[in-house]
């Protein structure tokens, strides 16, 4: 998508989603008292991805545009899968995106009282029955969208038998697998979830919060609408994938309710992207396989790999603010994510010279050991950021590219006989260079400056078709830059049947380059601080960043190289 289609796209944007619609509707009409309360409810099984941003963006965004609340409910229904060190990071990022659940950090876990109860209550009612089939069997009897199912023998079970197996289910007499709980609902419903579910199953596993005191564990539907249910969620926002699961939700409400209320499910669009997989199985094996550094590796879709990589929080909020909510899966072209951040940084960061593949350029005929402060422009986008000095000497480095040899007809760079200038500072003229007759490597280029064409100076208006960034070689602080691109080479690398998605891992992902020239105000940065490396991207300073080793991770370059590489 170029810079322009992007452009447009973002002046078509509907103004407010269909939820939202129906939430100020909702609100219109009075419902729910007039109160507004969303949950978000990740199961703490990895570390979110910007899939989960977008979740977070509008239960959150809406409770916080509508005076209303929004729950952090951990879904802790499965304890072979969980782990604390994914809840604390959960709600790292949920705060770092700018959100905060105040008091109200819940666990499906807090409900395992209750929900054993209601289970043990839809028993009692002739509406839960105890499976003694494996797992395997009970879905070979499910039937198919078009083929009702078989009634499971265990079907017509007493009352008094099936509470008595339930019982004995959490007592731990079975082994994990021999038994189930089956809600009773019917087995020729057009709909495959209301073919008599199960609702709970044996697990042996000590869980993070309730350690042994459960044997049986309520399955996932069972636990999730119930649990907004019991935490008075008006509107429980989640993707288009639970369509199908809300006549079984509703179901189990009905059985549950005692007034009006009940929590309204509305379903939204996943949020995919374009060249990366966003399965948290799927991240998981790349970390477990050393594909990537971890979770926090930038080249991961995560929140912590985004916030390593220089994404800031207000451009993941601009770029799910331009695609909007709809009930179209669709996949979203990485590149209106990389526009986004490129546009936040381009206001907030501060321009500054580095060099990352650095060529020695002498300036034969100004003095040695002379030093003059060149003041430059923080922002052009931002007066406010005032300016900043820095050294200029007579001996600097540039990019290797920005000097050929033997240049095409419009080069306008550093070339024999050509004249470029130093931003901020003088115009130069090569004259000679000295190159390596072994490798052929050009080592070093000889310059003069003119003297009266220093900018800002009087003769300074001489104008000259190439700028180049440039840094004092004796001034200069050296660095680390890990140029990151795609973690895959392939626009939908999980949607290719005969292939595995670890076959598009793109092999350039990560370059890094070591002894790189950054100007001596870099020195005091510290991690997380974002800058344009002018003519060259947006840059992060790394966690692993020291004073003595400092490390830079690219953000993203000035411009979107892949739609001219791969279109
Ligand atoms: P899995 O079920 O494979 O573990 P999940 O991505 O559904 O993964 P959850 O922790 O259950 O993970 O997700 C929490 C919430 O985030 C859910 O309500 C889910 O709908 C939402 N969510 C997850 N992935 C995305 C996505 N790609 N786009 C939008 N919302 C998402
Ligand atoms: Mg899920």
């Amino acid at each position: 998508m170029s810079e322009e289609n992007l452009k447009e796209k973002e002046e078509i944007k509907p103004s407010i989603s269909f939820i939202e619609q129906f939430i100020a509707d909702d609100l219109k009409e009075g419902k729910n008292s007039g109160r507004i309360h969303t949950r978000f409810p990740p199961e703490p099984n990895g570390y979110l991805h910007i899939g989960h941003a977008k979740a977070i963006c509008l239960s959150f965004g809406m409770a916080q545009k509508y005076g209303g609340k929004c729950n952090l409910r951990f879904d802790d229904t499965n304890p072979v899968k969980e782990d604390v060190e994914y809840i604390d990071s959960i709600k790292e990022d949920i705060h770092w995106l700018g959100f905060d659940w105040e008091n109200r950090e819940f666990y499906a876990s807090d409900y395992f009282g209750k929900l054993y109860d209601f289970a043990t209550d839809l028993i009692k009612r002739g509406l839960a029955y105890v499976d003694d089939q494996t797992a395997e069997i009970i879905s070979a009897q499910k039937g198919t969208p078009t083929q009702p199912g078989t009634e499971s023998p265990f079907r017509e079970r007493t009352v008094s038998e099936n509470l008595d197996l339930f019982v004995r289910m959490n007592n731990g007499e079975f082994e994990e697998g021999s038994h189930v709980l089956r809600a009773k609902i019917d087995m020729t419903s057009p709909n495959m979830h209301m073919r008599d579910p199960i609702i709970y199953r044996i697990i042996k596993t000590s869980h993070h919060r309730t350690g042994n005191k459960w044997m049986v564990y309520p399955m996932y539907d069972f636990a999730h609408g119930q649990s907004d249910y019991f935490e008075g969620i008006t509107h429980s926002l989640c993707t288009l994938e639970f369509e199908v699961h809300r006549p079984l939700y509703n179901w189990l409400i009905d059985q549950l309710k005692t007034g009006d209320y009940r929590p309204r499910q509305i379903e939204f669009n996943r949020l995919n992207l374009t060249y990366t997989v966003m399965s948290k199985r799927k991240l998981l094996q790349l970390v477990q396989e050393g594909s990537v550094s971890g979770w926090d590796d930038p080249r991961m879709p995560t929140l912590c790999g985004l916030r390593r990589r220089g994404y800031t929080p207000e451009s993941i909020k601009k770029f799910i603010d331009l695609i909007g909510y709809t009930k179209v899966e669709a996949i979203n072209d990485v590149s209106l994510l990389e526009h986004a951040v490129r546009e936040d940084l381009n206001l907030r960061t501060p321009r500054v010279f580095a060099v990352l593949n650095p060529l020695k350029v002498i300036i034969t005929n100004y003095p040695e050991g002379k030093v003059e402060e060149v003041e430059l422009i923080n922002n052009p986008e931002d007066e406010t950021k005032g300016t900043r000095n820095i050294p200029f000497s007579r001996e600097i480095f540039i990019e290797q590219d920005d000097f050929m040899e033997n240049p095409p007809k419009k080069f306008f760079r550093l070339a024999p006989g050509n004249e470029v200038r130093l931003k901020g500072a003088y115009i130069i003229k090569c004259d000679g260079f000295k190159k390596n007759e072994k490798t052929g490597s050009i080592e070093e280029v000889y310059c003069t400056y003119e003297p009266d064409t220093r900018s800002g100076e009087p003769g300074s208006e001489k104008k000259v078709k190439g700028t180049l960034h440039w840094v004092s070689a004796k001034h200069a602080i050296n660095a680390e830059v890990r140029l990151y691109d795609r973690l895959f080479n392939h626009e939908d690398p999980a949607g290719q049947k005969d292939d595995d998605y670890r076959n598009f891992l793109n092999p350039g992902s990560l370059k890094v380059l070591r002894g790189c020239k950054i100007e001596p105000s870099l020195g005091s940065a510290k991690p997380l601080d974002k800058f344009q490396f002018q003519r060259l991207g947006y840059f992060c300073v790394d966690y692993e960043s020291t004073r003595e080793n400092p490390v830079f991770n690219r953000t993203v370059q000035l411009k979107d190289t892949w739609s001219k590489i791969n279109k």
